[in-house]
């Protein structure tokens, strides 16, 4: 039989054709005027994704560059920071602190476990010398969504700076750096953005350049200020990622045109949908507080969860992820980020009830699909 890949994984995502058609074309110089037109409009893109009138600078590098890039640029040796640990991704800020040295308070919760902004001010009040909050929009090990903005309101009230890692949140909800006094926001090529990895973004407030003027940590490589300084040459300190920023111009354009409101609502009804599918089979969700990014989904008790993922991704090939360390095998996750659509999360879900069937777990076929697209049908635009 023909099968097609799907991929419907947090990461790479999928990409349309008029994207990655762009990366066979000739290659333009990186110091000359053609490059810099496309460096320019992808900059005033991401601006528009970030909804912020501040630079926006493009790393050469996969988000966790850019998680790197903010901590070693808004610290020095000895700050204390608070970093809010729910899941793979929210850990990494802390291991990243420890390993350049900094005092980390690493908020340890459950997988999946929701943290309030009210646990946030009492955490402060506790350690008032705080130099920054590091938290993630939408924790992708778990698909959980964190009050960013919740958080903000409490911070900017204080003399730390809030850094959010949007790596898979941010353009698929909302999360306006400006409007929420987000300090630092960073995001990645993979995700909402229709581009292939390779490419990292950040922008950083007012409030957080003035520690990037002080900071003291080592750097070179990932030093803002370079970037900056390039940045008033409509360029990049090093050489960039010319044909990845040429489809992420391309990718910019189509997201520009249908418009973020748009996209929020897209992505919801996707959410929506799958949401309504995973209950309609029986399934339970991991994360209390999901998001419309991507959904885990509890494995049933007595299934072989690595074996449900094996058989999605090289049966029926439909790229679900599994449940990362120490979670392995114990919930899956659908991602419904970037170039997806109604038809692709019918398509997700019925693969899911025939890999439960082939491992001895039935789901009456086509109850998943109905409910989702139920969903689908009613929210047609
Ligand atoms: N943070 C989040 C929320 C992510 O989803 C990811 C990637 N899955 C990362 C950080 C790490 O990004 P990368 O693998 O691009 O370095």
């Amino acid at each position: 039989m023909l099968i097609k890949d799907r991929l419907l994984t947090p990461g790479p995502t999928p990409i349309p054709e008029e994207v990655s058609s762009i990366a066979t074309q000739p290659l333009i110089h990186h110091r000359s005027p053609e490059f810099s037109t496309v460096f320019m409009k992808v900059v005033e893109g991401l601006k528009y994704i970030f909804q912020t009138d501040q630079d926006v600078f493009v790393l050469l590098s996969s988000g966790t560059g850019a998680m790197e890039q903010a901590l070693v640029n808004i610290l020095s040796p000895g700050d204390k920071i608070i970093t809010i640990n729910a899941g793979k991704f929210g850990a990494r800020w802390g291991q990243i602190g420890s390993s350049f040295g900094v005092e980390v308070k690493d908020i340890v919760l459950n997988w999946g476990e929701n943290y309030t902004k009210e646990q946030l001010a009492d955490e402060l009040e506790e350690n008032p010398d705080t130099s920054a909050v590091f938290a993630t929009l939408n924790e992708t090990s778990t698909g959980t969504i964190y009050d960013i903005k919740g958080y903000a309101d409490i911070i900017s009230q204080t003399n730390a700076v809030l850094v959010v890692d949007g790596i898979s949140g941010v353009g698929a909800m909302p999360c306006p750096m400006d409007e929420w006094n987000i300090d630092v926001l960073i995001a990645a090529s993979q995700k909402f953005f229709m581009t292939p990895p390779g490419l990292a973004y950040i922008s950083f407030s007012p409030k957080a350049w003035s520690l990037v003027e002080k900071s003291g940590l080592p750097k070179y490589y990932f030093d803002a200020k370079k970037a900056k300084a390039s940045m008033g040459k409509k360029t990049t300190p090093f050489t960039p990622g010319i044909s990845l920023l040429m489809q992420q111009q391309k990718a910019l354009e189509l997201i520009i045109k249908k418009g973020l409101n748009e996209l929020y609502t897209h992505h919801r009804i996707l959410g929506d949908s799958v949401r309504a599918g995973v209950k309609a089979a029986g399934l339970e969700f991991l994360s209390k507080n999901p998001g419309n990014i991507l959904t885990a989904v509890k494995i049933p008790p007595g299934i072989d969860g690595n074996k449900f993922v094996k058989t999605m991704q090289q049966k029926y090939h439909v790229y679900v992820s599994g449940a990362q360390e120490p979670h392995k095998g114990k919930f899956f996750r659908i991602a419904h980020l970037g170039y997806v659509d109604g038809f692709d999360i019918l398509t997700v879900l019925c693969a899911m009830e025939m890999a439960f069937s082939d491992l001895g777990y039935n789901i009456k076929s086509g109850t998943s699909v109905a409910a989702a697209q139920n969903i689908l049908k009613e929210n047609w635009q």
